[in-house]
């Protein structure tokens, strides 16, 4: 990562000062932050882990709306995927839906969030790695980090924090309280020309994935192996369930699985879209905002799309006399009405609590009509609605 010019280091007793405060370098924080950068403002963006390819929270797929609409360098994409297999418990008669066009990708996210903070020092973002937000005093934001506490004085702070946003909190914002659990494996692939196609294998069931799916995404360079569910629905807990799927799961036959894997996991926010993301101290972005797929659970499509508002809202705010009424009109509630239909399946979907209920589903699945359904889920053109700004 090339950070170093802009690399921030603080001196412990003094109190640094910026335009805005970016909480989180995940991609919703590295995102808004440079695009504030580039619209001339002086941006500190902290983040807890002290590198960015550890603890990753995402599988990475990114749906085609996301790859033909924002610039993701295609050397950290893995190859397109088309084929979509779905699963009822037991695996047996699965149904098989493939695309015409490439509709997933999975990025490779330790080096795209590596390029992604290139790409924000280059815009003159200031980053500073191993430093955590730890809370507001007054008019300033205290910071702990390698050589000790600091605050920072900034007109507004974005909450990028994730699931769990402690910006949320300090803002008296709306917090996620309706979220799944996540976990998987990931290992590379030796790169056989001779598998199957990439595919995305879905399996819909409750038992190891109560509430939504574990997958198994082969593209023939990485093989990601996960379940996400209700926590509380894990009696023997999330790691043993995924240890169960994975001595099962379908689309690595013939794969020799590494001694050592990589393991991601983390809270996934499926409530739909926050009301109060904004006061007028700043505002919330990414998982923070609750801005994920309440259906799907993808995130990364919304937490770009949101960044984008953000820092339109921001610049505005930055630049006018009435900064209250311009972030008053960073609306969540207007956003969230766009879920409707998609909060309407996920509680259809978090109904599915037996094995014998989601085999039933599969009886509608294996019609015309429910594979049209199945196609339009997960292969429309549907994203994160456009957020459309209304300039004061
Ligand atoms: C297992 C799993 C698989 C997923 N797979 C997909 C997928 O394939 N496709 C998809 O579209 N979506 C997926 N999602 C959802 C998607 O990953 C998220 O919606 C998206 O990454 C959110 O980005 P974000 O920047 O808002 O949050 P995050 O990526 O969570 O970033 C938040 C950042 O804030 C930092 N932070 C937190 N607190 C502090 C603090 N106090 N001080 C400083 N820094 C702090 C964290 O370290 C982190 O880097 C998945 C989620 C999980 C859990």
């Amino acid at each position: 990562m090339n950070t170093a010019g802009t690399s921030f280091s603080y001196r412990p007793g003094v109190t640094a000062t910026a335009d805005v405060l970016v909480v989180g370098a995940g991609l919703a924080g590295l995102h808004v932050a440079t695009l504030l950068a580039r619209q001339g403002h002086d941006v500190l963006l902290a983040e807890r882990r002290s590198s960015l390819g550890h603890a990753i929270r995402t599988t990475g797929i990114f749906v085609r709306k996301t790859l033909d609409d924002f610039p993701l360098p295609p050397e950290h994409l893995g190859p397109p995927i088309r084929r979509v297999v779905l699963y009822p418990p037991g695996l047996r008669r699965p149904v098989s839906l493939v695309s015409d066009r490439d509709e997933y990708r999975v990025g490779d996210m330790a080096p795209l969030y590596a390029a992604a903070a290139d790409v924000a020092a280059d815009a003159g973002v200031r980053i500073a790695l191993g430093t955590s937000y730890a809370g507001r005093q007054g008019d300033t934001f205290r910071l702990v980090g390698r050589e000790g506490p600091a605050s920072v004085r900034a007109r507004f702070v974005v909450g990028a924090d994730g699931a769990r946003s402690r910006v949320a909190r300090d803002l008296s914002l709306d917090l996620n309280h309706h979220v799944l659990v996540g976990a998987e494996e990931v290992f590379g692939l030796p790169g056989n020309d001779d598998g199957e196609p990439p595919t995305f294998h879905c399996v819909l069931d409750p038992s190891l994935a109560p509430g939504y799916l574990a997958w198994v995404v082969n593209d023939g360079q990485h093989a990601h192996v996960g379940i996400a569910g209700y926590a509380d629905r894990y009696p023997q807990g999330l790691r043993a369930a995924l240890q169960r799927f994975s001595a099962s799961a379908p689309g690595l036959a013939g794969v020799d699985r590494p001694e050592v894997v990589e393991r991601r996991g983390g809270p996934i926010p499926v409530g739909g879209m926050l009301r109060r993301v904004s006061c007028a101290d700043g505002l919330l972005v990414g998982d923070a905002a609750g801005a994920v797929s309440p259906l799907t659970a993808g995130g990364l499509d919304p937490c770009l799309r949101l960044s984008e508002l953000a820092a339109t809202v921001l610049d505005e705010a930055l630049r006018a006399g009435n900064p209250e009424e311009v972030l008053a009109g960073y609306d969540g509630a207007a956003l969230r009405a766009h879920f409707r239909g998609r909060l309407m399946m996920r509680r259809g979907l978090a109904q599915v609590r037996t094995p014998a209920m989601a085999s039933a589903a599969f009886t509608l699945l294996r019609t015309r009509f429910g594979r049209a359904a199945a196609g339009r889920v997960l292969f429309g053109d549907r994203s994160f609605p456009a957020p459309v700004h209304e300039f004061t």
